[in-house]
């Protein structure tokens, strides 16, 4: 073998996550000399010796947990004399191109060092190493630096000092090394927090992202207490537990669940619950899952081992006042929460960017994004195709938003619901935080069609061309973004709300997809939608609705009998001329949950449909339950029988039919357009009975079947889909999006 240099260029998560020493070792096993820099748009290394190729070989193996390869770039060059070792250089200083990795849990080695008695990091709170700890929320710009996180206020001590210069160390440039002599301190023993935690009260912790409310979950006088002082009635809370065999100890937790309970991004995960006595009732009433996570910081490690109790569970929710965003600054946590958490417990290490806690739940036995935060971004999504630097809003409710850098898409932290002061201000702030942390040239601005969202007319304010997406368009083509579809497909939207052609409200959609533009060739019947946006708070209102189309409008009166505003409804339904309608699949769910008798008010979104998945046993099919008529899916029929079941017949009738006859509908669609792919998103696919149903139907019929799998199906996924169609709508070769 003869002597060759190598320069090789890396993109992808290079920085910051322990890749320069794994070059640096594999480097010198090889006895190759040369050099590793971090640099705008990744590394970029030289290597020169006998191995080279051996390098290249080895070089994507046992790479450092957070490392990512997304490409390599090798040329060759004249080889230089007088080069005796290997060397790590100073960063280029140029334009950061690059990302950094999310928040990730404690490591093992970390997690060995925290129970350590003779390691100088025992019971230190703070610790981490280059494959674990805190990451975005403390960063405040790149290129990832110490002095540019949240970690700028704490010089090293001289044994991290040590560790940090030492390419040969786990925390070599690990850039929050902390330890107790140094690094950030908590305000408050834990043993405290602990004891208040066991006599049942109710703490505010600052946490990896933001303050979080923590209580006794199985102390039911803890829980509801802080559901009264939260004014949170029935919105399902999540626990903590220390570790796998705590929650299969109050859930069933298959490989797949362990898998996610334990993966580094630490997502809450929506189990099914087990011996529900275990737990108190009210912490997910009338649900048949519950949301668990384990332990996200080393602090939450150490309250565990402090409590010292077996199968301890703790609730562990965000402290927010209800609609706002995450509370990250110590002093508005101290007004804010005094009326809700007995005591406030503060540390002097910054949150820098506000993120929630991931919610994930399991679909045909894999991760379905509900809440995609912490441990998820800045994880970037791969485009199809390079497409002009864009700036997607997302929508009104759970947004998100979206900017896109060549072929790579980059959605933010779920930000919240556009219907507050605050959380617009939190939107404002992530956008310029993101705009400057990727260092993206925007062009275009995409939005939805909705004239009156605060997002449509912001996106004006850009002086940059605006392209207006339709709301279900943007489900599909998120998903077909994600897949890198460019073919011609069959998309089918099962949704609550969104801005149709003419200003009506869509959620039942079937689309043709080509390019980047659809054609809207079937939708659910319309139903009138009594009280507008009120009903979707009202699940009773849509079950009038259908009773009056059903004609049996004086049902109405009995069926919701204690309801003051039934017989006004029954009246105002009989003589209504003009009531607007929807097309909408959630507003179905919200009708058979009212008829069934499961939920006729709700109080938050989606508790109607969930409580009546919930219920289901088994799906049973009405065979004439569904109608297809000049291409409109409609289940006003087994409405009819629905109101002579039981809930749970019922719940299980609703699905089964209502599976059966989509299925028809598409299989029907699919040979008429001779098309063989179908996606689908849409807030109804998060139903898990429905959404395993069709895709085994489907798939069975041998239909190629594209479901959201790194956004969740809702909202929260629109702004890769707005931005996909904005940007590939404008490269040449690709049809602009129809409006
Ligand atoms: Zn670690
Ligand atoms: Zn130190
Ligand atoms: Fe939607």
């Amino acid at each position: 073998m003869s002597m060759r240099r190598l320069v090789i260029g890396i993109r992808g998560r290079v920085q910051g996550v322990g890749f320069r020493p794994h070059v640096f070792s594999l480097a010198k096993t090889l006895n190759l000399t040369g050099f590793v820099r971090n640099c705008g748009t990744g590394v970029i290394l030289e290597i020169q010796g006998k191995n080279v190729h051996a390098f290249l070989e080895a070089l994507p193996h046992n790479l450092p947990p957070l490392a990512r390869i997304d490409a390599c770039d090798v040329t060759e060059s004249a080889c230089v004399t007088d080069e005796a070792c290997f060397t790590i250089l100073h960063s280029l200083q140029e334009q950061a191109n690059t990302i950094i990795a999310p928040d990730t849990a404690p490591c093992d080695a970390c997690l060995q060092e925290l129970f350590d008695p003779e390691s100088r990091y025992f019971q230190y709170p703070f610790l981490n190493c280059t494959h674990c700890g805190p990451r975005l929320t403390i960063t405040a710009d790149l290129p990832y630096d110490r002095a540019q996180t949240a970690m700028r206020h704490f010089p090293l001590c001289e044994a991290c000092h040590t560790e940090y210069h030492h390419p040969e160390n786990r925390r070599y440039h690990a850039q929050p090394i902390a330890c107790e002599a140094c690094g950030p301190e908590l305000e408050c023993d834990i043993e405290a927090i602990v004891s208040a935690l066991k006599i049942g009260k109710i703490v505010a912790l600052k946490g990896p992202g933001g303050y979080q409310l923590l209580c006794d979950a199985r102390n039911a006088s803890a829980v509801n207490t802080l559901r009264a002082r939260k004014q949170r009635e029935q919105k399902p809370f999540a626990v903590m537990v220390e570790n796998i065999e705590a929650a299969a100890c109050f859930a069933e937790v298959n490989v797949t669940a362990q898998a996610l309970l334990e993966s580094r991004a630490r997502p809450i995960v929506l189990l099914k619950k087990r011996r529900p006595e275990r737990l108190c009732a009210s912490l997910a009433p009338h649900l048949s899952h519950l949301g668990i996570m384990l332990p996200a910081t080393p602090l939450h490690h150490l309250l565990f081992k402090v409590m010292g109790m077996k199968n301890a569970a703790l609730v562990v929710t965000s402290a927010n006042i209800s609609g706002n965003p995450l509370i990250i600054e110590d002093e508005t946590a101290k007004g804010a929460l005094s009326g809700i958490a007995d005591i406030i417990i503060s540390h002097n290490r910054d949150i820098l960017t506000r993120v929630d806690d991931s919610v994930v739940t399991i679909i045909n036995n894999a991760p379905v994004l509900i809440r995609r935060a912490r441990g998820f971004v800045p994880e970037r999504i791969a485009l199809p195709m390079r497409i002009p630097g864009t700036l997607a809003l997302g929508g009104h409710l759970k947004n998100t938003f979206c900017i896109t850098r060549d072929d790579e898409a980059f959605v933010s932290q779920h930000i919240g619901s556009l219907t507050n002061r605050e959380t617009i201000a939190f939107f404002h702030e992530s956008i310029d935080y993101w705009k400057r942390l990727l260092n993206a040239d925007i062009e275009r601005v995409a939005c939805d069609w909705h004239p009156d969202f605060y997002t449509s007319r912001l996106a004006q304010s850009f002086n940059l061309p605006v392209t207006p997406v339709q709301h279900h368009h943007a489900h599909l083509a998120a998903v077909a973004a994600e897949h890198g579809l460019n073919e011609r497909t069959l998309g089918l939207a099962l949704d609550g709300y969104g801005y149709g052609r003419e200003g009506e409200a869509w959620g039942g959609e079937l689309f043709n997809l080509e390019a980047t533009r659809f054609e809207r060739i079937g939708h659910f019947e319309p139903l009138m939608l009594p009280g507008g946006e009120r009903a979707a708070r009202e699940p009773w209102r849509m079950g009038a609705a259908v009773l009056h189309q059903l004609n049996l409008n004086a049902r109405i009166t009995t069926q919701f009998a204690h309801l003051p505003q039934a017989a006004l409804l029954a009246s105002h339904l009989k003589q209504a001329t003009k009531m607007p309608r929807t097309s909408s699949c959630g507003r179905l769910f919200d009708a058979a949950s009212a008829l069934t008798g499961v939920c006729l008010m709700s109080q938050y979104e989606g508790q109607a449909a969930m409580q009546l998945e919930s219920l289901v046993a088994t799906p049973t099919v009405l065979p004439n339950g569904w109608c297809i008529k000049n291409n409109r899916f409609s289940m006003l029929e087994v409405f009819r029988e629905l109101l002579h079941l039981n809930p749970v017949e019922g719940a299980g009738l609703f699905h089964g039919t209502l599976i059966a006859g989509l299925s028809e509908w598409l299989l029907m669609n699919a040979q008429k357009h001779q098309l063989n792919t179908i996606l689908l998103s849409g807030g109804c696919f998060l139903n898990k009975v429905l959404t395993e149903g069709l895709y085994g139907r489907l798939t069975q019929s041998g239909l190629q079947v594209y479901l959201p799998e790194r956004l969740p199906p809702n909202d929260g996924g629109l702004s890769l889909g707005q931005a996909f169609i904005a940007g590939a709508g404008n490269v040449s070769g690709h049809a602009g999006a129809n409006h």
